[in-house]
């Protein structure tokens, strides 16, 4: 095992996530020179700006400066499902897989799940479970979530014609759609469709910039002027209000500004790398390579001893994610090692 000095060491290719970037010297120098005050009295100017920059990308009225994506989703959904109403979402969603079951332990939300083929959004089959309110048999569906893209999904980008099925369905009928957009970005890289479009398909989308817009923190939640009127007290009570963050809202600008135009290279090396790796490209849509039937925490381990750090999703599947910290030189070193290391 490789110890703690390795994952600060200059030739460690991390591929686990998206997250283990580092800020850079431009958003370290960007950071230091914001503008701040107190954001709880709604005195950060940063913050603000912020705030309303994200709103009219995605043309929502406003938007809310959270600390993590988890909360995000979760005032985004209590938004629109009341405790004791229901959520529906696919079985491999972030938010009901990676969230602590904060939708039930926080909120009293209900959440009912559809099996999906490896995160491909089905409008229809999400359609067909939902349960009309006003029926004293029934929890009530309040609202349904899309993933965009999909993380156990392997970055996989939603189609915009399920997206539009699903909301044009949705109006009228009192079913809200929330949007777990972490990485939307990605999705908007890969697929050409505007941020607006996106987020004209959703009543709620939580956005984050600690995956590969590469901030230490950050995600911003869109909606209505009254629903983030709401979310700030929610936030509030969460133990989510914070003072001077301009200095956070400040890497999240230059993020937009630095990182966004970029992003484009991170799917770029991860088919690079499903090529080296002998993997089907057009398996690959965004960040995120899977290499399957391997001997997973084998492979993880010898990966490691020779500085090449990869995620086990199963005991069979390896996942590597691309980022801005992995450079062209990376990805050829962590083929060469992991190709060395099966023995292809
Ligand atoms: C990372 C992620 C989130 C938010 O995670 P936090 O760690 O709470 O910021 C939400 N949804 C998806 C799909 C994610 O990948």
């Amino acid at each position: 095992m490789a110890d703690a000095d390795s994952f600060t060491h200059p030739t460690v290719v991390d591929l686990r996530s998206d997250t283990v970037t580092r800020p850079t010297d431009g958003m370290r120098k960007a950071m230091a020179e914001a503008e701040v005050g107190d954001d709880v009295y709604g005195e950060d100017p940063t913050v603000s700006a912020l705030e309303e920059r994200v709103a009219a990308m995605f043309g929502h009225e406003a938007a809310l400066f959270v600390p993590s994506g988890t909360m995000g989703n979760q005032i985004g959904m209590r938004l629109v499902c009341e405790p004791g109403q229901e959520v529906l979402c696919d079985a491999d969603a972030h938010v009901v897989t990676y969230e602590m079951g904060a939708a039930a332990a926080i909120f009293g939300i209900s959440t009912r799940t559809v099996v999906s083929d490896r995160g491909l959004l089905d409008a229809e089959a999400l359609i067909a479970q939902v349960r009309p309110k006003g029926d004293w048999h029934l929890t009530s569906t309040a609202a349904i979530a899309v993933e965009n893209t999909h993380n156990r999904g392997f970055g996989r980008v939603q189609p915009l014609g399920e997206l539009r099925r699903l909301w044009e369905w949705s109006r009228g009928t009192g079913v809200a759609v929330h949007l777990d957009g972490a990485r939307i970005w990605n999705a908007h890289v890969a697929s050409g469709v505007p941020l607006s479009t996106y987020g004209s398909l959703a009543d709620t989308a939580s956005v984050c910039f600690s995956k590969g817009l590469g901030t230490p923190v950050g995600s911003v939640l869109v909606a209505s002027a009254e629903r983030i009127a709401t979310a700030r007290l929610w936030r509030k009570r969460l133990g989510g209000g914070m003072r001077q963050v301009g200095v956070l809202a400040a890497a999240c600008q230059y993020a937009l500004d630095a990182h966004l135009p970029r992003l484009g290279e991170d799917h770029e090396h991860a088919r690079l790398l499903a090529e080296l790796l002998g993997v089907d490209p057009a398996t690959v849509e965004t960040n995120m390579v899977v290499l399957d039937d391997v001997a997973a925490p084998l492979l993880a381990e010898a990966a490691r001893a020779e500085g090449v750090l990869v995620s086990q999703v199963s005991p069979r599947r390896v996942r590597l994610v691309t980022h801005l910290d992995v450079e062209r030189a990376g990805i050829q070193r962590a083929a060469e090692v992991l190709n060395r290391l099966l023995d292809r």
